[in-house]
């Protein structure tokens, strides 16, 4: 029993993604922000929704929700702490609780700092994370509601996932990100080869996304920081960046 996560582009720079369980052929989407887009995607693989999964409140991620639900009578869940301005959910969840999608299960871990209620979801199960605003390529979300202390440890609990985790998160921002990545470790190889990867994958057309762990423990300063004041800094200097 296996997750496999697709980017759905969507918007101008966002990525729904689709989760197939191979076992069960469920199949869940998260974040799927333009009803339209996401309908088509689905219809092309299928026809088949069993689960929206939302990763924070914020409009570029959840405006399609209710119609998607409409469309293909799902399950929602999102976090609890935000049930006030998400769209109705099936399932409100804190961390630690379990999400099923077919013979698969996700754990949720609570990644305040974009947002106050802000969770991701990790699968075991073929190694999938869902980082949402929390965790990009070779960055991380802004501090729109939370604090540099709440987004270090944040980062912290998704650096100890395996090393091959898929890391699925909600904007293709890598080869902006990898600009100002390269002026914080400007000897780093790692990151060097992250970026000329990047630019090759974004002129073929194709999603510089799903990065893994691994990659990114090298190549993102993020989540390099060694210390809460390192990344504050470091977080202060891409906002005017
Ligand atoms: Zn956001």
């Amino acid at each position: 029993m296996s997750i496999i996560a697709t980017p759905v582009p969507i918007l101008s720079d966002n990525y729904a993604w689709m989760l197939r369980d191979s076992g069960s052929g469920a199949v869940g989407i998260v974040d799927p922000a333009d009803a339209k887009a996401i309908i088509a995607a689905l219809e092309r693989e299928g026809g088949r929704l069993d689960l929206i999964l939302l990763t924070h409140h914020h409009d570029d991620h959840i405006a399609g929700t209710d119609e998607v639900r409409a469309r293909f009578n799902c399950k929602v869940v999102g976090a609890a702490a935000d049930q006030h301005r998400l769209p109705k959910l099936d399932q409100a969840v804190v961390e630690g609780d379990k999400v099923t999608l077919g013979g698969s299960r996700a754990r949720v871990i609570d990644t305040p700092g974009h947002t106050r209620g802000q969770i991701n979801y990790f699968f075991p199960e073929g190694e999938v994370l869902l980082s949402g605003d929390t965790l990009f390529s070779l960055g991380c979300g802004r501090l729109i509601e939370g604090t540099a202390a709440e987004m270090f440890s944040s980062l912290r609990k998704l650096a100890a996932l395996p090393g091959g985790t898929k890391v699925c998160c909600g904007h293709e921002y890598t080869e902006s990100n990898g600009r100002f990545a390269i002026t914080v470790e400007p000897n780093n190889d790692a990151l060097k080869a992250r970026i000329a990867e990047v630019k090759q994958q974004r002129a073929a057309g194709q999603p510089s996304v799903p990065s893994t762990m691994a990659s990114e423990l090298a190549a993102n300063p993020f989540l390099r920081a060694k210390d809460e004041a390192t990344f504050a800094d470091i977080r202060a200097k891409k906002d005017k960046f």
